[in-house]
């Protein structure tokens, strides 16, 4: 089983790097371990993948704002939070081999998974913030942090964003950025990186709603999985025991994926009460409470957070969406991406390279170009087109051919179901669309 998914892995990873989604890090220089650059396909479907969640979490509602922080933040707030003290993994070294893991994963704590030797040391904590300095002076007082996390961000501008945006209480405050954390397992592709984005939505409450927010955004968060394209027999819940909930939560749940190497988190669900704007009152003595005209009473709000990672995503809609199909011949791979979010969402082939075709197709193709991410491939076979596309995940193939300057119609080629049918050339525009939304 363990060969089965490794190879589906293995075969993911190669076909990223070969279509352009994603390669190693400074690859020419033997790779940075945990690193991730998106080529054209992969900064394409990553954008798609953001601007899908802005859309569902900010510009579709009228209760949550957008911001963007910077990362690097007053080192006092990561203080206040917790992190300087507690944000740490427990970290065991092999002395035999050298090998590195989670105390907290190890099944056996006696000896190494690797080497098999009893030669494990005792487990230290090691905090995964990373550090660097602010100015010309690498000394103590000029240690800043790259944020592990981009809620905090969200949590000192509360006050900010509800008097400029005239909120009122219960609302939210969302952003994507990108955050840091030291880990000391990282692995999976692009499952667990030292260098990831987060899509974070803090919404603020009075405390008495707070089980009625929480079901709220499980259930939006989770419709919005479905929305993407994700199969709903991988995704699941798992709610936090006790022993898991972190020191900031009430109550968590997680939604899951089923990976090739099991079930993982894609997403927390937290109800982080009010210890942040609490403790950052307690430490800056600025009144974070709120004065609410329904309950008569001045109150610091509880918080409802729902905490995404988007290379996660990304990752989980690549492996949702890999698909082999022999019935495709030699080139079998094909990427079933929602059209909402294929990187490409039409290829226009001229059927062969004459007698006007490839005319009508850059025509076309310059046409859609205004409105879509379109593609235009005139070289070799019409099927290896067709399959470069299916590997691509280009939902849509347009294809100009010896009855188009008859009737002014063209082949769409739909991916999924290889099925062709005939469409006015002043009709696609609208038929993307409507695919696209
Ligand atoms: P874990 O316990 O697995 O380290 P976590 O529970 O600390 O993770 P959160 O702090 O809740 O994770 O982070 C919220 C989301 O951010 C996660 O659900 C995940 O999608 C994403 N995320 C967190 N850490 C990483 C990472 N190292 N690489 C990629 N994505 C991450």
């Amino acid at each position: 089983m363990a060969n089965k998914a490794d190879d589906k892995m293995s075969r993911l990873v190669s076909l990223c790097k070969r279509r352009g989604f994603i390669y190693q890090s400074s690859e020419i220089y033997g790779g940075l371990n945990s690193c991730w650059d998106y080529g054209p396909l992969g900064s394409e479907l990553k954008r798609n993948i953001k601007t899908f969640w802005w859309e569902a979490m900010t510009n579709r509602r009228d209760d949550v704002e957008g911001l963007d922080a910077a990362i690097l933040m007053h080192p006092a707030v990561w203080k206040t939070s917790g992190h300087v003290d507690e944000f740490t993994d427990p970290l065991v070294d092999c002395k035999t081999c050298k090998s590195r893991f989670r105390g907290d994963e190890l099944k056996d704590k006696t000896k190494c998974p690797v080497c098999g030797n009893q030669t494990l040391t005792e487990s230290r904590q090691f905090n995964l913030m990373f550090k660097t300095f602010m100015g010309p002076v690498e000394d103590d007082t000029s240690i800043v942090y790259l944020r592990p996390e981009t809620a905090q961000g969200i949590y000192v501008n509360f006050l900010n964003v509800k008097n400029s945006a005239r909120q009122k209480i219960p609302f939210g405050i969302a952003q994507i950025g990108k955050a840091f954390r030291n880990e000391i397992t990282p692995g999976n592709f692009i499952f667990r990186t030292r260098e990831f984005e987060q899509m974070e939505m803090q919404y603020f409450i009075h405390p008495s709603e707070d089980e009625k927010w929480f079901e709220y955004w499980k259930g939006e968060r989770w419709q919005w999985y479905l929305e993407l394209g994700i199969r709903k027999e991988k995704l699941r819940w798992h709610e936090h025991g006790p022993d898991e909930l972190a020191h900031y939560a009430k109550k968590a749940f997680d939604i899951e994926y089923e990976f090739p190497f099991g079930w993982k988190e894609l997403e927390g669900i937290h109800n982080r009460t009010d210890f942040d704007l609490s403790r950052h009152q307690d430490a800056t003595g600025k009144d974070q409470r709120y004065i609410d005209e329904r309950f008569k009473e001045k109150f610091i709000p509880y918080i409802i957070e729902t905490s995404a990672g988007c290379d996660r995503t990304l990752l989980t809609v690549l492996v949702d969406a890999y698909d082999e199909d022999p019935s495709r011949g030699e080139k079998s791979t094909v990427l079933r991406f929602s059209p909402k979010i294929s990187p490409i969402k039409a290829a226009i082939f001229p059927l062969v390279k004459k007698d006007g075709m490839p005319e009508i197709a850059v025509n076309i193709y310059k046409i859609l170009k205004t409105q879509f991410k379109v593609f235009y491939d005139a070289g070799g076979s019409v099927g290896r087109r067709y399959a470069r596309m299916d590997e691509a995940g280009c939902p849509y193939c347009i294809t100009i051919d010896g009855q188009t300057k008859e009737d002014d119609t063209v082949t769409i080629r739909d991916r999924d179901s290889m099925e062709q049918t005939r469409h006015k050339i002043a009709e696609l525009a609208d038929f993307l669309q409507n695919a696209v939304e």
